[in-house]
């Protein structure tokens, strides 16, 4: 009774649309990708799902005749924009960090809150136990590239697998058997091809549908409120446990987790399906 109807499940965007989501905008990266090697090989993404024929042969020859020009729709694709049920999943992207991780898991451990974690491949190479850590307290885990990339979703075909699967291995290899059903776009930046090879590889393209900015570093009070009041049922929260001080966002998340819990479920996003 008290939640609201989720809202829609999906959403469609075309592959023009470039996202001007600012999620991780002011993050820094670090070293190089190195994209190290992926022990097991899964399979290349299909080359290119075919553009769907268009024959119908018109016996005029009557070019301005077609009514409509309808936007191309190989170049649309679907975004997760949902936890998948009435429940809202914050998610923290671009750790683990040895300051801010920990910090943000005491929070959610003391007050029984699980999340969603979208991991840059080379943090997780330099602090596995980070990454147990998370997997062994109850967290989701989410791809969020090898080295944050902004414009991983340009990249050819295979480059862009290359680099979501050195992560995935470089997450398993912390944190054996660990599922890794998610990937995010570093800035929401998707394109149709990064989504078409992260569900390839068995990972829902997820976006948010809540993003109080705090890379920026807007007081604690503003980012939660900015949380508390976007927030409908069925959310996915846009958070950060790296890229930068995260002092402000460390101490909104007491205030955002009463805040929506007076009106929701908090649930990590499900990684068993
Ligand atoms: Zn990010």
């Amino acid at each position: 009774m008290k939640l609201r109807r989720a809202h829609g499940l999906v959403a469609v965007v075309t592959g023009f649309t470039l996202l001007l989501a600012a999620g991780c905008g002011g993050r820094t990266p670090t070293a190089m990708p190195s994209a190290s090697p992926s022990a097991s090989p899964s399979p290349s993404p299909s080359p290119s799902p075919s553009p769907s024929a268009s024959p119908s042969p018109s016996t005029s020859p009557a070019p301005s005749k077609s009514p409509t020009p309808r936007p191309t729709t190989e170049k649309s694709y679907v975004l997760q924009r949902t936890s998948g049920s009435s429940g809202v999943a914050l998610t923290f992207d671009d750790g683990p960090h040895p300051t801010w991780t920990p910090r943000v898991l005491e929070v959610l451990r003391a007050r029984g809150v699980k999340a969603t974690f979208c991991l840059v491949g080379t943090q997780v190479k330099a602090h596995p136990a980070l990454v147990r850590q998370i997997v062994a307290e109850g967290h989701t885990l989410c791809n969020h590239s090898w080295n944050h990339e902004f414009k991983l979703g340009t990249w050819s075909a295979e480059k862009i697998s290359s680099n979501m699967r050195a992560t995935n291995y470089a997450i398993n290899a912390a944190a054996p058997g660990a599922p890794i059903r998610y990937f995010r776009h570093p800035g929401g930046n998707w394109t149709a091809a990064a989504v078409r090879i992260a569900r390839s590889l068995g990972m829902s393209p997820l976006h948010w549908t809540v993003d109080p900015q705090d890379w920026r570093r807007p007081a604690a009070s503003t980012i939660s409120s900015r949380v508390v009041k976007g927030t409908r049922a069925g959310g996915v929260v846009l958070l950060h446990d790296a890229g930068g001080d995260r002092t402000q966002t460390l101490a909104a998340l007491p205030g955002i987790i009463s805040g929506l819990r007076a009106k929701y479920h908090l649930i990590r996003l499900p990684d068993t399906f």
